[in-house]
């Protein structure tokens, strides 16, 4: 690398990330979309070793300059380099997951398949001793898992920090502490009608909400009595009705190649995938109708249209890296819709809404919860040097917030990197935050608005040149506030 000024080596980061990102990208996307059989990251990652190299890391640490790209180029760098120092032990566990069953009436379930036969289990004993066998394999995977974060952590004070907490509230400029503040305040504001939606949720399904399990919760929100309302002919031209509405003209759009082909080996939860912002957008899908494909759907759109908006000239910097809390809070827009009244009754001419709205609102709030407990359990757990202590406050953070049982087992098994938890907070935050300004603006029904439509994609058009908290001040709104999520999830009775 002849870098010298930081504004080369940024020029240089830039480039090489954006064939890096590309590149990466194409392969996952041609995997999940069932049209390679392996996924060869490997040789991606050695053309590319400098990028990830500790000198490369530590040139950025050190570099200083008001050039904005530094900021993503920087988080992009650190986390790569941690992530391709962990790789082997990232493998092995991969490798175990994917090779672990779990023994059940007479057969071999494979270990990542467990949690969709449990969710699909309507006999509660049987469905917590499935979830019992999944968690005696976890337990035995979870040296391994404990390995992975001794040696994340080593290398995080080898660069310099303190902790894993403060190298991502340090780069990604999460704010961790003041997130962590609304969040403890939602947690005591909404937990009483949380408890009681909880209780007539578990009781519909004949459980005893004293002795409810994770397990329980996940069956709550299989439930199919809505699948009707939502078939699957109709979720590609919703879709596009809904963005003709905002003034896309999705006839016209060669960017986003929306692949619904049938596969075998396609994954079958939407994904999107920006294999070269702006102009070769994947949307990939397998529809299968009912209300959680519907929301998968438009929020994978929502990344979508995004990514297809971003400025042709602006550096991958803005355009693949930066907050994701940014591009997450726009895919929440689409998927917003789904919680929508008058969309509802127009798109789906749903006219009997109440008893679906209490479910899917219930569902949210029970994410939030569950991503706020995350969040006080991460904070508290990446402080120190060793997550083997852990283990109960997992289970006794999850169990108090989310009111349902949750094992100490799982302690490892449920937790992203890089405090993905706190992205998606923030994203939910301002996601709300956004659309209440566009509901004082445009009224409720903003989303067939044209202004509105020109005022998205003038937000798309910068990608993630600035954070969530930038774009709302562009907006008029100084801060990120929690008031309208709340106000969303309020109304449960
Ligand atoms: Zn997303």
């Amino acid at each position: 690398m002849p870098a010298q000024t930081p504004r080369q080596l940024l020029d240089w980061i830039d480039d090489e990330a954006a064939k890096f990102g590309s590149a990466t990208t194409r392969e996952y996307y041609l995997n999940y979309a069932g049209l390679k059989d392996d996924l060869a990251l490997a040789p991606i990652f050695r053309k590319h070793a400098r990028l990830f190299k500790r000198e490369t890391a530590n040139q950025l640490l050190k570099t200083k300059t008001k050039d904005q790209r530094l900021r993503n180029l920087r988080e992009f760098v650190v986390g790569g380099y941690l992530e391709r120092a962990a790789r082997k032990l990232t493998e092995q566990i991969a490798a175990r997951e994917t090779a672990d069953s779990v023994q059940w009436a007479d057969a071999q379930i494979p270990y990542r398949s467990v949690q969709q036969i449990v969710t699909n289990e309507p006999d509660a004993g049987r469905r917590r001793e499935l979830d019992r066998r999944r968690l005696e394999v976890t337990a035995a995977q979870n040296a391994l898992r404990e390995q992975r974060w001794d040696f994340l952590y080593k290398q995080t004070r080898d660069l310099g920090f303190e902790s894993y907490v403060s190298l991502c509230d340090t780069l990604g400029a999460l704010d961790l502490q003041g997130l962590r503040t609304m969040m403890e305040g939602f947690l005591w504001e909404t937990e009483q009608p949380y408890r009681e939606a909880l209780e007539r949720e578990l009781r519909g399904i004949d459980v005893n909400p004293a002795q409810a399990e994770r397990a329980d919760l996940l069956r709550v929100f299989r439930s199919p009595r809505f699948d009707d309302l939502f078939p699957q002919e109709r979720m590609l031209p919703v879709l596009r009705s809904s963005l003709r509405a905002l003034g896309i003209d999705v006839d016209n759009q060669p960017s986003v190649i929306v692949d619904a082909e049938d596969r075998p080996q396609k994954s079958p939860r939407a994904f999107c995938a920006p294999v070269r912002i702006p102009d070769e957008i994947y949307l990939v899908i397998s529809p299968h109708g009912g209300h959680d494909d519907f929301r998968a759907l438009f929020h994978e759109a929502g990344h979508a249209q995004h990514f297809a908006h971003i400025a042709e000239d602006q550096p991958y910097a803005f355009q693949g890296e930066g907050d994701n809390s940014v591009t997450e809070g726009f895919a929440f827009v689409l998927e917003h819709l789904l919680y929508s009244s008058p969309w509802l009754k127009k798109h789906l001419g749903m006219t009997d809404q109440a008893d679906y709205l209490r479910l899917v609102r219930f569902h949210k709030l029970y994410f939030l919860r569950r991503y706020a407990a995350k969040l006080l359990y991460e904070l508290e757990m990446h402080e120190s040097d060793d997550v083997r202590s852990f283990r109960k406050r997992y289970a006794d953070l999850l169990t108090t917030h989310v009111g349902v049982r949750y094992s100490s087992e799982d302690y490892l098994a449920d937790l992203d990197d890089g405090f993905y938890a706190a992205r998606y907070l923030r994203a939910w935050i301002f996601e709300a935050q956004l659309r209440s300004v566009f509901v004082r603006r445009w009224g409720e029904t903003w989303f067939e608005d044209e202004q509105a439509g020109s005022t998205l994609r003038e937000l798309w058009s910068y990608g993630q040149r600035y954070s969530a908290v930038e774009l709302l001040r562009q907006l008029g709104e100084p801060e990120l506030d929690i008031a309208p999520l709340a106000a969303d999830v309020a109304d449960l009775a």
